[in-house]
């Protein structure tokens, strides 16, 4: 048995854990340990890329070691996994997992970061019948309110979140099969791109009437046409009911699939934290105050594992995203310092690139807010990101929403959501722009103080006009 003691525990090296250890190293503040489950830092967010092989070389480049991350992480790393906590007596219980031992760690403060697990949603057969929870694989995923090991799911069913599922899935494709993706949420469409690229039929099922929950059907709708051109078999309002060996049942319809794989979503990993008594909210992330604490004295809770404030509707989101994550490493750390900051509201947000598009949202679709009974006004419009004759020029299409009432939160003209689409030009300057225009809770009527910058070969001159063009047609509707 290892004994280890500390100040700080961090439970969960993912990038949560990993950016706080690093933003608390920076802070000169070394008393801490970091309980590492996965061999390597995983950074999900290039797993598709790894399984296409056309960006990147391979699902390796997807990780990288601890020690890159944390020179020292022999001195303040353990790799293992912790499966108890006795929050009273302030100690962690688990198991090593490069060597056949156990080990317990006190601490002063305990900071959760264990992420999330992939969600199963109810699909009759995804789970193996015959399984009798021998040979564990030690990764977990999340379905009807529970926690299954791996090893339960169908031998030719796959959720995608780890290095390992992607592993099983890049074993498997390329080969010519047929591939069926469940979910068209970011990692679905990214995977469905890259099972096309490395040659696969792709048979995508989702239950919504379009692609993509966060953008609108007129904006989805492009990206649709570009998979259905590059030959995915395309299934939308229904779900996907029941996987056999070799198919799937949508509908009436039995589709031949010799590969099932889920891209539904993410539901917090909130297993320790409940054993502690942790609050969790109504989303099923575990509830934190501005400054990442639990309801729990000395226990603090960050990345995909907590839910946070929504900045339009002001209201607890699960947005499992990096960039939340790492920010919330870096304040915790500064405030073990003695610096309270508190960061940005949330914006849901992303961007990625499908069929030769890119796209990308941030904020509310017209359709969600509907859905959430706020009264919006949108407008898209079809724009060339630089002058023609540019060879740089590419054709988009932006919409905005904007509240068309004051309710709650909300204020009339307030801009609360804004989706891109573009044949070719990436939207990494343009969505982050966006975000904060969101997350700051701008109107229509602040649209006039941005500076935009003007250039007709690289710059993207219809900036100023398009820009002008939606605070024109707003701030008409709204004068009316
Ligand atoms: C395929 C994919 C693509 C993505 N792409 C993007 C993207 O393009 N942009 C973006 O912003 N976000 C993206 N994301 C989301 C992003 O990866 C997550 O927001 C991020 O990983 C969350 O980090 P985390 O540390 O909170 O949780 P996790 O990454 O889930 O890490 C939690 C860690 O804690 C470990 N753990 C759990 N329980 C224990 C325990 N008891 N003991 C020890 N360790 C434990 C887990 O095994 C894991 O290693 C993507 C996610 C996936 C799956």
């Amino acid at each position: 048995m290892k004994e280890y003691s500390t100040d700080i525990l961090i439970a969960g090296g993912g990038p949560g854990g990993i950016f706080t250890s690093k933003a608390l190293m920076a802070n000169k503040i070394t008393d801490f340990k970091v309980v590492c489950d996965e061999p390597d830092v995983v950074c999900r967010c290039n797993i598709p890329y790894g399984i296409g092989k056309k960006f990147l070389n391979d699902i390796n480049d997807a990780v990288t070691s601890h020690h890159t991350f944390l020179p020292n992480f022999d001195e303040v790393g353990i790799v293992g996994r912790i499966e108890r906590i006795d929050h009273k007596n302030k100690t962690a219980y688990g198991k090593l997992l490069k060597e056949d031992d156990e080990f317990t760690v006190s601490y002063d403060k305990l900071i959760l970061a264990t992420g999330g697990q992939a969600s199963l949603p109810p699909i009759k057969g995804a789970i193996n019948p015959d399984y009798d929870g021998s040979n564990p694989v030690g990764e977990v995923f999340y379905y009807r309110g529970e926690s299954y090991d791996k090893a339960a799911l169908r031998d030719n069913v796959v959720v995608v979140r780890s290095v390992a599922d992607a592993r099983r899935i890049d074993k498997i494709c390329g080969t010519g099969l047929t591939v069926a993706v469940i979910g068209t949420g970011l990692v679905g469409i990214e995977i469905i791109d890259n099972l096309i690229i490395r040659g696969n039929k792709v048979v995508v099922v989702e239950i919504l009437p379009h692609l993509v929950s966060f953008l609108d059907a007129d904006m989805a709708s492009h990206l649709e046409e570009v998979l259905k051109k590059d030959g995915a078999e395309i299934h939308l309002g229904q779900p996907c009911t029941e996987v056999g060996d070799g198919y799937i049942v949508v509908g009436d319809k039995k589709i031949n699939a010799d590969l099932v794989v889920i891209g539904a979503g993410v539901t917090s990993d909130t297993r320790l934290a409940k054993e502690i008594g942790c609050e969790i909210g109504k989303t099923g992330g575990v509830k934190v105050d501005k400054n990442w604490r639990t309801s729990v004295p000395d226990v603090f809770a960050i990345g995909d594992l907590i839910e946070i404030k929504d900045a339009v509707f002001e209201s607890p989101v699960q947005f499992q995203l990096l960039p939340n994550v790492m920010m919330q490493g870096a304040l915790i750390a500064k405030q073990f310092k003695g610096v309270e900051l508190e960061g940005p509201l949330a914006v849901g947000s992303g961007m990625s690139h499908a069929g030769g598009l890119f796209w990308g949202f941030a904020g509310y679709s017209e359709e969600m807010a509907k859905a959430r009974g706020l009264g919006v006004m949108a407008e898209k419009i079809e724009l060339f990101t630089a002058e023609h004759a540019s060879p740089y020029a590419r054709k988009a299409w932006y919409k905005m929403v904007v509240a068309a009432e004051d309710k709650g939160t909300v204020k009339k003209g307030q801009i609360i959501g804004f989706q891109a689409i573009t044949e070719g030009k990436h939207l990494g300057d343009l969505m982050p722009r966006w975000a904060d225009i969101i997350g700051q809770k701008e109107t229509v009527w602040d649209l006039p103080k941005h500076n935009w910058i003007h250039q007709p070969l690289v710059g993207n001159p219809p900036s100023n006009a398009y820009i002008l063009t939606f605070f024109n047609l707003f701030s008409g509707k709204l004068s009316e």
